[in-house]
């Protein structure tokens, strides 16, 4: 017997998308800081319960949502950001999909209370598993609080993937650093089980950021890197070969303050400290790439973690050159011989 083909309803299709886009505590607190940072914050709060099982929640001062739009933020495929996809080629902002908000809500336990600058109050909106429950006027300060508890509460088979609270709670530190890091120019302070793991200034200068938050020897040890060939922008900071690491954690790359993983970029990293470390031995670079939005692809993959460079050769040539040659001119350890 062949079945009737039917349309899923849309509580199913956001549970199908959290799929995707949810995939642990700390694609939440990605999804939501995100939104925040977007929301042209200056001061941002990430606070964790249990590795972010028992809760999340992310605090900002920013634009907050107008009443009228506060449940639409929550449906799929709504957003403030972009109207088509042409819109792609110009935007800056973190997120375009619409998606983040409709997905989270359909999987967890969620409370907003926000508050646009001219509105003289706040709304607050409690969502269970997708459906609205409580919506109300209240006093709040301007910004937007977005609490998620009991994540994953009604999709057991998720629930049971969750790693420990420590596991998450180790994914979710090094994902709020890469973010805050990203963002000099926000205030972050991250929360973890009642105890202020760091807070950043946000006063817009990076190596304040990374001394707020990474160890003192590794700001000792730090070259800035600048350097711009039009269309290409980079600025950061970069380790003394004598501060290498034994993992690419600390090869932190943002894209338009994006923060993104990328083969290409690391391999221009690691190429450029080439004779000047060990083998097995990674380099510190934490650097922000300036390029215009036509030059990039954000669009191809679910966490847009990962981007397409149009011109590969041209983002590696930069790197690499600009890498090298900073360790010319800064370091005293010499290049191992290539002929030996
Ligand atoms: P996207 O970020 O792709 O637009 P989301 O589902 O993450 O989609 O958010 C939907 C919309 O809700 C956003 O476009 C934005 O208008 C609004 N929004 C979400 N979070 C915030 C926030 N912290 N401050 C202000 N507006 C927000
Ligand atoms: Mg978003």
């Amino acid at each position: 017997m062949i079945n009737k083909i039917k349309m899923l309803n849309d509580l199913t299709i956001n549970k199908i998308a959290a799929g995707e886009v949810v995939e642990a505590p700390y694609s939440v607190i990605k999804e939501l800081t995100e939104n925040a940072i977007d929301a042209n914050s200056t001061n941002i709060t990430v606070e964790i319960k249990e590795g972010g099982q028992k809760l999340i929640r992310v605090s900002d001062n920013g634009d907050g949502i107008y009443e009228e739009d506060v449940e639409a933020a929550f449906m799929r495929h709504a957003t403030s950001k972009i109207i088509d996809l042409e819109d792609l080629n110009t935007i800056l902002t973190l997120g375009f999909r619409g998606e983040a908000l409709a997905s989270i809500a359909s999987v967890s336990q969620i409370e907003i209370t926000t508050k646009p600058r001219n509105q003289s109050y706040g709304i607050y909106l409690e969502i269970e598993g997708g459906v609205v429950i409580n919506k109300k006027q209240v006093g709040c300060s301007n910004g937007t609080t977005i609490t998620v508890k009991n994540l994953f509460f009604n999709t057991p088979a998720r629930f049971k993937f969750m790693k420990s609270p420590q596991a998450e709670a180790t994914k979710i530190s090094e994902l709020i650093t890469r973010l805050a890091l990203s963002q000099a120019k926000i205030g972050f302070k991250y929360i973890n089980n009642n105890n202020i793991m760091f807070t950043t200034s946000g006063d817009g200068h990076l190596k304040e950021a990374i001394l707020s938050i990474l160890d003192k020897d590794l700001f000792k040890s730090l070259i800035p890197i600048h350097n711009q060939k039009e269309p290409i922008k980079l600025q950061g900071y970069i380790g003394q070969p004598t501060y290498a690491r034994g993992n690419r954690n600390y090869e932190i790359v943002f894209v338009n303050g994006r923060y993104i993983k990328s083969k290409l970029v690391y391999k221009a990293i690691e190429d450029g400290y080439k004779e000047k470390l060990p083998i097995n031995k990674f380099p510190v670079c934490i650097m922000n790439i300036e390029i215009s939005p036509q030059l990039i692809d954000v669009n191809i993959h679910p966490m847009k973690t990962e981007i397409k460079f149009h011109n590969q050769q041209m983002v590696y040539d930069l790197i690499y050159n600009t890498i090298r040659n900073t360790l010319v001119e800064n370091t005293t350890v010499p290049f191992f011989s290539l002929s030996n």
